[in-house]
């Protein structure tokens, strides 16, 4: 069934409670948590608790659940006071992509460049 967990994705363990995380939001349908690896003082990842590959699929499959994750992004530069930050979703192995199930990272704290690496 598209959404259910999947016994092999690290992020659906996250969320189980199998594997340990320093949440820092969650609500019914979301999970927002401190990256591992962090890129900037703040670097939190919001994922959806269904498991979809990646942000492209989650928005053609629940777009409201898409939404979720964007709100929660924005709670999370909130509380950590964020003036201005950014949001990735990395998308498939050449952009990034490590972890097969949609992620939003919040990234903020520092200054930024663009083009992104
Ligand atoms: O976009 P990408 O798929 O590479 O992002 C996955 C992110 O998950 C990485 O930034 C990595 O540091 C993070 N991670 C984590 N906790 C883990 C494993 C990976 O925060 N246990």
């Amino acid at each position: 069934m598209p959404g259910e967990p999947q016994d092999d994705c690290l992020f659906c363990k996250i969320i189980a409670g199998h594997v340990p995380a320093t949440i820092v939001r969650e609500t019914e349908t979301t999970v927002a948590f401190r990256d591992i690896n962090p890129q900037a003082p703040t670097h939190v990842l919001v994922i959806p608790k269904a498991h979809y590959k990646n942000a492209a699929e989650l928005a053609a499959a629940e777009p409201v659940l898409a939404a979720d994750v964007l709100r929660e992004a924005q709670s999370v530069a909130d509380e950590d006071k964020l003036e201005s930050y950014r949001i990735v979703f990395n998308t498939g192995a050449g952009a990034g992509q490590t972890v097969w199930h949609a992620h939003a990272h919040v990234l903020g704290g520092r200054g930024m460049q663009w083009p992104p690496g």
